[in-house]
């Protein structure tokens, strides 16, 4: 097997050839990545149920159709998106060219979570192609199944050259990011994106990341419970809460905690029958481990468990779960990152912005509402990776909308042409000619007032509007 340096300088060598930068090849591998997901599609399902019992109408929304939809966006995009964009000029630069030219980074690293690991390979993968880099992903090692089948796939289906998968977990990843990467495109918990940030600056190499932490669903002013109860069970156990952009708690009043508890019983029910565990519609905890994490959280609450509660180790089962919560328990210090819904009730909506201006910024931030006024209060008054009001999760499905997180929930974005722009260098180009001599030749000494006041004139952008 190839040392992880070796497959590095391989694909150096293959992007220093230029391979990658015309529009026919990168159009080539996109279509043979979109056929490697559509040829496999059965065993791609099969082998996330083996991981972690993932429904398969889940997988297909989330891992088939989710990369799909990229590779076609970007495949209906990529002319436009590797067109020069002009940009207006002074009067100094009437003559000249002035672009922008967005470039390929060169060597880049994708580092993948194990929730929804095909997803979150491919469709940074995606991204990458199109801006013409190679690439190497590093697949979770938590979800093995699906990570030895991207390892047997990338190679049957893409240029070995130019693209790489390489297995493993914390160990490999460390010895794979001693290498210099032109990017580094890291998904996971914000722990570990420390010690990404650390190698990367061995090297100074840029870094998206792709974190999580807690995302709040704030619930106010009057509100359709039925529907409200019904999306928020939806976005909050699909995948059984195993979703960086699944609510993680609950704000709300006491008037609407009344109406929408009953309203979530019932909807659990319709949607998973009287005992959940026999749903075939209900994802399992990916890892004892994690399971472990998850039950020991909840002992650790002082909370009501409302909901739920239910577990059983065996089958890495936890019935989806709502705990009526303090704001100093237990269960609002972390991510939970699993089928627990904490819910605190606060009368205030205003209380309810200050407790989650306190926090760290998260990835999303859902508001239920029938009234635009809370809807737009709360937008105005937050911020967020991505906003959605009355649902959940749904907004990252858009294409045209930037996924990523701001501060501690993460940097930079992908999804559409915002993932192209993450893998692409934006280099500034001015193509000058010999015109204008007289003019340019302002700048040079000997110097004086009267030069000083024309070459202003000439560069002040109030009348670069006029050369557009
Ligand atoms: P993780 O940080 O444990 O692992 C992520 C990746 O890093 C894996 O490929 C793993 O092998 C590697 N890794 C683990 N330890 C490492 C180390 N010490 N050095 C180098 N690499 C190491 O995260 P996870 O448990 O797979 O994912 C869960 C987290 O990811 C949650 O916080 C979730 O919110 C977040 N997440 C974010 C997004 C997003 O798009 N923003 C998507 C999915 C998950």
């Amino acid at each position: 097997m190839d040392s992880k340096k070796e497959i590095v300088d391989r694909l150096r060598l293959a992007f220093r050839s230029g391979i990658t930068i015309s529009k026919d090849f990168r159009y080539d591998q996109l279509s043979k990545l979109r056929a490697m997901i559509h040829d496999n599609e059965e065993d791609i399902l099969n082998i996330l149920h083996k991981d972690f019992a993932k429904p398969k109408f889940e997988a297909s929304l989330s891992e088939i159709e989710m990369v799909i939809n990229e590779l076609d966006y970007a495949i209906m995009n990529l002319q436009g998106w590797m067109e020069p964009e002009y940009v207006s000029t002074n009067l100094a630069t009437k003559f000249d060219n002035c672009f922008v030219r967005r470039e390929p980074l060169g060597v880049v690293l994708i580092i993948g979570a194990w929730n929804y690991p095909l997803q979150l390979v491919f469709s940074p993968m995606v991204a990458a192609i199109a801006a013409g880099n190679c690439v190497i992903i590093k697949p979770s090692e938590v979800s093995a199944a699906a990570a030895r089948l991207i390892a047997e796939l990338i190679p049957k289906y893409l240029s070995q050259d130019c693209y790489a998968v390489v297995s493993g977990g914390a160990e490999e990843t460390k010895a794979l990011l001693q290498n210099r990467f032109d990017h580094i495109f890291y998904t996971g918990s914000q722990i570990v994106a420390r010690s990404i940030l650390q190698a990367a600056s061995v090297h100074l190499t840029p870094v998206t990341l792709e974190l999580g932490g807690k995302c709040p669903c704030l619930i106010y002013g009057s509100v359709t419970i039925e529907y409200a109860a019904r999306r928020l069970v939806w976005a909050k156990f699909f995948n059984a809460g195993q979703s960086c952009v699944a609510p993680d708690y609950v704000l709300c009043s006491k008037a609407t905690y009344d109406a929408l508890l009953p309203a979530m019983s019932e909807i659990l029910k319709d949607f998973y029958g009287e005992d959940p565990q026999k749903s075939p519609d209900l994802c399992r905890i990916v890892s004892q481990q994690h399971w472990t994490r998850l039950t020991e959280l909840l002992k650790k609450s002082n909370g009501t468990v409302v909901i739920g509660g239910e577990s059983d180790q065996q089958d890495k089962y936890i019935a989806p779960t709502v705990v009526n919560v303090a704001e100093d328990d237990a269960l609002m210090k972390e991510e939970i990152f699993g089928p627990i819904l904490a819910i605190l009730i606060v009368e205030s909506m205003e209380k309810a912005i200050d407790i989650v201006n306190q926090m760290e910024k998260p990835l999303a931030l859902y508001v239920f509402s029938n009234e635009d006024f809370v809807i737009n209060t709360v937008m105005e008054k937050t911020t967020s990776g991505g906003f959605c009001s009355n649902d959940g999760i749904v907004h990252m499905t858009l294409p045209g909308l930037p996924f990523g997180g701001v501060g501690a929930s993460g940097w930079g974005s992908y999804h559409g042409r915002w993932g192209f722009e993450t893998f692409s260098h934006r280099r500034g180009c001015m193509m000058r000619g010999w015109a204008l001599e007289k003019l340019n030749g302002l700048r040079y000494p000997p110097y004086n007032d009267n030069k000083l006041s024309w070459l202003r004139w000439t560069a002040s952008v109030k009348r670069t509007c006029l050369l557009m």
